[in-house]
This record gives structure tokens, sequence and C-alpha cells, in this order.
């Protein structure tokens, strides 16, 4: 084709014009091209599905393993996230738990709190987080934030007793214990909505205290939940069946229905919330926003749902 007859196509200076228009390449306000926002969309998909793969292998297999197997349960609270998503720490949680010994839990969960932490919960880790650098412009926010929830004061350096390095230290020692493979970090679980704020603050962390290994995965608690859910009515399932009654096999029903019956679950529950949490939010009668709190009522939770039945008799010796 010649080149007179590409211009009568319309090609030349017009055909370049439509291509520095390519929608791909448009920006948003924020100067990020719609074409690299839809590849990490794309990646987004794959992590959640990889996700729902690993916590569905868990017990798939042998739902058994509901009795023993130990994972982590995560809080940070922020003084703010900015609009860059850019996070400013305040204070993080963490424990490790596994429904053996869920029985005692059971029976002593009208005694004393320490009596309930020595059951199901077989470490805890608390630390106010230094908060750094305050972004630009925002720190009315913070201070407006922190009143409103966890009433972490920002300027106080005596709260943070523990460096970047160590709290980094902490956290990986609890997830090595769990299990450790070199360079691939057991996942923590938090509930879905504090996934991003748990990931940029454990990011932040790391990156400050200068760490190399790659951060833990952060996995959702309601996903891990339903698997739990659904190992333990497969349990009875086996159970059921060996007693020679005619059962019928556990079916998994509306995933996005069910995940949202195990965040109310999980946001329910009747614990006194005044026993669970840190001695700064006991002090301040803030029962609500304490990152300890929550982790240690989503523990009990967990085991007043799952440690009856056929888990309490997986955990008999
Ligand atoms: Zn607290």
């Amino acid at each position: 084709m010649s080149y007179k007859g590409n211009k009568k196509a319309g090609g030349g200076k017009d055909n370049r014009h439509f291509a520095e228009k390519d929608p791909a390449e448009a920006v948003t306000t924020k100067g990020r091209r719609l074409c690299d926002l839809e590849k990490e969309e794309e990646e987004r998909k794959c992590q959640e599905q990889r996700m729902r793969r690993e916590i569905r292998s868990l017990f798939e297999t042998q739902p058994s393993a509901v009795a023993y197997k130990r994972f982590i349960l995560v809080s940070f609270s922020t003084h703010c996230v900015t609009s860059n998503g850019e996070v400013v720490p305040a204070e993080g949680s963490i424990i490790s738990m596994s429904l053996k010994n869920g029985k005692n839990f059971l029976l002593n969960r009208c005694l004393f709190i320490d009596t309930m932490i020595i059951s199901g919960i077989r470490t805890e880790w608390h630390s106010f987080l230094n908060p750094g650098e305050i972004p630009f412009g925002y720190r009315a926010e913070c201070l407006r934030i922190a009143r409103k929830t966890h009433n972490i004061p920002l300027d106080t350096e005596e709260l943070y007793t523990k460096s970047d390095a160590d709290i980094c230290r902490d956290i990986m020692q609890i997830i090595a214990d769990i299990c450790y493979v070199p360079d691939q970090p057991q996942p923590v679980f938090c509930m879905d909505e504090e996934r991003s704020t748990v990931r940029s603050v454990l990011e932040l962390l790391f990156k400050r205290a200068g760490q190399k290994y790659p951060n833990p995965p952060v996995y959702s608690l309601e996903e891990m939940m339903l698997a739990m859910d659904h190992a333990v009515k497969k349990l009875k399932f086996i159970k059921d069946q060996k007693k020679g009654l005619k059962v019928e096999p556990p079916v998994s029903s509306d995933h996005v229905l069910n995940l949202e019956v195990m965040k109310n679950v999980l946001l329910s529950g009747d614990f006194d919330a005044s026993a669970t949490v840190c001695p700064f939010h006991d002090e301040a009668d803030n029962f609500e926003h304490c990152t300890l709190g929550k982790v240690r009522r989503r523990a009990y939770i967990i085991m007043d749902r799952l440690c009856d039945g056929e888990v309490r008799n997986q955990t008999k010796n």
C-alpha cells in the first residue's frame, strides 16, 4: 500500500493522534496509567484465588487437622491512612492459637480470663508502634482519628519500648514457631476489611527495620473460619457414618453469603470485652479499639463456635 493510500485512509498525523489517545495509556487523577491499574487488579484476583485454594487445602484431605492446626491472628490500629495508602501505625497485637484444649476453654469460659488464655491461645504479642514521620498535612487527621477511636497519643515516646527491628524479629519468631520454611513465611489472618491496613503496616515495619525477608501473606479470617467450619461438619459426617446413621455429606453453599455470616460471627460474641484489652486501654476505659482485645475476642469466638462436639473429641488425650 502506498504512502498516498495510507493518507487517504486517515493515516499519518491523524493516526498518531489516535495512538496518543489509547485508552489503556490514559492516566488517573493520581497520575497512574489505567493499564497498570488493570494489571494490578488482575494480580489481586489471582492472589485471592491462591489464598482460597491454600486455605481450603489445609483441611480438605484431613479434616481432623482442624483440631490441632496452629494459626496466627493479627490486628493493627493506625493513626491514619493517607489517600496514597501510606499508614501511620499506632498499636499491634498478634496471637498464635489452635483449637487443641478447646475443651478446657469451654469449661473455663465463665472463670478467669487467664484460664481462658492458656487454653487455645499459645502465644500473645502486643506493642505500641512508633508512628514515624507524619505525612505532610495529616497531623490533624491523626489526632482526630485517635480521639475518636483508640486514644493512643501521637507524640509519647515512652510508649515505644520496642525498636522496629525488635518488633519484626518478634513477629518473624511467632510465625517461624508455627512452621519454618525459608523465604516462605506462614500467613497471618485478620478480618477481610482490615487486610489492606495490616499489609501496609507490616510492609512499613519491615522496611523501617531494614528486613530483607519477605513479608508474611495476610489472609482472610472469614475464609479460614469457613474452612474450619466445613472441616468440623465433615468430621461429624464421618462419625455419624461410622455409627451407621444415614446422613448426607456437608455441602458448600453460597460462598459470598457464608463469608458475610462468618464476618458477623466474628464481630459478635458475648465475652466481657473489658477483660481482654491491654493495660493502656483498660486504663482508658476503651474496650472497643484495643488490638489485643480484638485478637483475643476473635480467638475466643472461634473456640466458642468450634470447640465442642467433634473438635473436642479430636483433642481428647
Ligand atoms: Zn490496647
